[in-house]
């Protein structure tokens, strides 16, 4: 008949001993099902022996994207496919997708989200972060204010090289929130170390909120914004995004008519677009159109 005729109590059970030997949980715990789909001739003995790797190797997969994620301070829920396009058109969508692919990763660049608040710079960075956890690259999330912090705690205890060392030796670094705390003194001498020490070794993401040409100001010391934009705008991709605040759009459909209309946190701009969207024009008494 077939081969699994040959298919013992006891060649069952050694089956299952070095599945456990080998830690495949996984596949013990999936085997029970596939012998029985063989039994049913339902698959062949090779797809058995397909479904029962796979199964192991997903759980596996699994388990180290989410350490990863973890460990590089990402959060799952920030993704492309979570990403709604269509609210924010000054966004090349193709552009995006091109660097999910993550030939800036592999090629060590860095890539810049300038935009206002609220129109996805973190979601983005996050999401790209992602993805490339899920390819198998290390990555490591943190805030500019965060990484400062941690840096300027590190060279008091005279362990800044260390420190560097290990911010240094993620695939990518994604640095959020540039330009909207005012830069500890010092501050810009500590990043600009670790941007050297990652100069064309690893490739970063950076978001800010202001311009380039306001990063003396950011870092309270041209000389030192000079030298960092020297390097971190030498192999870049610089993605502007134009729009109105995601989070408002959102505050602005769950508050309150009267409060809405008084727009204390929407600024005008957002406010028609969230007319726009649905909303019949109430008050335009409060807001006249242009
Ligand atoms: P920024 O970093 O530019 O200030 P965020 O990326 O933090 O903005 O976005 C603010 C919130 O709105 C987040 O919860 C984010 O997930 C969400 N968000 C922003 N833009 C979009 C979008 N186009 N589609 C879906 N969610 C978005
Ligand atoms: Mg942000």
């Amino acid at each position: 008949m077939n081969a699994l005729a040959e298919l013992t109590p006891s060649m069952f059970d050694r089956i299952r001993h070095d599945l456990v030997g080998l830690k495949m949980p996984r596949a013990l715990e999936a085997l029970d099902q596939i012998v029985r789909r063989l039994e049913r001739a339902e698959i062949s003995a090779l797809e058995a022996i397909d479904i029962l790797l796979s199964e192991e190797l997903t759980l596996r997969e699994n388990s180290r994207i989410k350490t990863a994620l973890r460990m590089g301070r990402l959060a799952t829920i920030k993704t492309l496919a979570g990403f709604d396009f269509s609210f924010q058109p000054s966004l090349d969508r193709d552009r995006i997708l091109t660097l999910a692919q993550l030939g800036f990763v592999a090629r060590h660049e860095v890539v810049h989200f300038l935009g206002p608040p609220g129109t996805g710079k973190s979601h983005l960075a996050t999401a790209l972060g992602v993805e490339a956890v899920k390819a198998g690259r290390s990555v490591y999330f943190c805030t500019l204010a965060d990484l400062l912090g941690q840096l300027a705690r590190a060279e008091r205890e005279g362990r800044l090289h260390e420190r560097i060392r290990f911010f240094a030796r993620a695939g990518l670094l994604i640095v959020d929130e540039i330009g909207y705390l005012p830069v500890v003194p010092g501050g810009g001498n500590l990043f600009f170390q670790l941007v050297a020490a990652r100069y064309e070794r690893g490739a970063m993401i950076l978001t800010s909120n202001r311009g380039f040409a306001e990063w003396d100001d950011v870092f309270g010391d041209p000389v030192v914004a000079t030298a960092l934009l020297d390097r971190l705008l030498h192999h870049a991709v610089v993605v502007q995004i134009e729009g109105s605040s995601y989070r408002l759009r959102q505050h602005a459909e769950l508050m309150p008519e009267h409060v809405r209309s008084k727009a204390i946190i929407t600024p005008p701009t957002s406010t028609l677009a969230t007319r726009r969207r649905g909303r019949p024009p109430k008050n335009d008494h409060a807001h006249p159109g242009p």
